[in-house]
């Protein structure tokens, strides 16, 4: 049995144990949203923006959540707690809920809730020291005014053509670019390029996802004294950039040094990507929400 404990509509309940109906609609239909947070030696990082990102995406959607913000936010940091875990990948889910085999969300009275506290699957040291190389690829990122990449829903299916389009093309990530050809964001992360002193990442309204990271990104830069901006780019700006970069709650920022087969840069992850991941590693054990964990090396899991 694992030690792990998941947090399911009120309870704690083993992992073995954390069960929910083949008629919820999150599974059915992708009806539903989550967030992706990350514990930083026993610091919930940027946990307010991330609330505030969920209950946005549930208004959007009109979801009906069963627990107020300030309720949510306290149940993530007992789950936490629970597992005893000071660096950990927390995945909150809400889905519409059980409902029966239409459409119709107004059959689903109780939306799901369930709380996974992970320990960190850390992406691979040297991918830090190399760089990785991206493509971009025909599939094209949500419109905005479709079903809106701020909605941060469980329907993926845009961002899983995406992922099986890097795997065709033999490596871990890809570009998807808006309608009109604008360089929107990765399958799982947010796009920045660095050029002639400037840094630039897509505004939300090209179709990206308004990234934690990201936005964690844009500050360091701006106190840094970078003239960082929102500004729509395309793929000629990325093949002749200086530096490229991605950014998420896992992969934290990622250098890119091989685009569509045009070397970026030198090839290697470049001086103002090392600098910003490493003032970024800073910030996120200066601050965040304390969680309460007994012992400095407990580790459950
Ligand atoms: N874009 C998409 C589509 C994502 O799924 C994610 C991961 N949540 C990101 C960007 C990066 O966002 P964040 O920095 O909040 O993890």
């Amino acid at each position: 049995m694992s030690d792990q404990w998941i947090f399911l509509n009120g309870e704690f309940v083993r992992k073995e144990d954390a069960k929910i109906s083949v008629y919820d609609h999150g599974f059915l239909y992708g009806d539903g949203i989550f967030e992706g947070i990350r514990v930083y030696n026993g610091n919930i990082f940027r946990m307010k923006e991330h609330m505030d990102r969920l209950y946005e995406s549930g208004r959007s959607i009109l979801l009906n959540m069963p627990y107020s913000q300030k309720e949510l936010t306290e149940l993530v940091i007992k789950t936490v707690e629970k597992n005893g875990l000071r660096d950990a990948y927390i995945r909150l889910v809400v889905s519409r809920g059980p409902g029966d085999l239409g459409l119709d969300p107004y059959k689903c009275p109780n939306a799901n809730v369930v709380i996974i506290v992970e320990p960190l699957a850390i992406f691979p040291k040297q991918l830090y020291e190399t760089g990785i190389d991206i493509v971009t690829v025909p599939t094209r990122r949500n419109r905005p005014d479709v079903l809106s990449p701020k909605v941060k829903s469980l329907n993926y299916l845009n961002n899983i053509l995406v992922k099986i389009e890097a795997h065709l093309a033999n490596v871990s990530e890809a570009l998807m670019l808006n309608d009109q050809g604008y360089v929107a964001e990765g399958s799982a992360d947010n796009v920045f390029i660095y050029k002639k002193g400037k840094l630039l990442t897509p505004p939300g309204y090209i179709g990206a996802l308004e990234g934690i990271t990201r936005n964690a990104i844009i500050d360091i830069a701006k106190e840094l004294g970078y003239d960082v901006a929102e500004e729509p780019f395309t793929r000629h700006d990325v093949y002749t950039a200086e530096e490229v970069f991605l950014t998420g709650t896992a992969a934290e920022v990622i250098a890119v040094v091989k685009v569509d087969g045009r070397v970026i840069g030198d090839g290697v992850p470049g001086e103002h990507t090392s600098h910003l991941l490493k003032q970024f590693r800073k910030k996120v054990i200066e601050e965040g929400e304390k969680v309460n964990l007994p012992d400095e090396n407990l580790h459950v899991s």
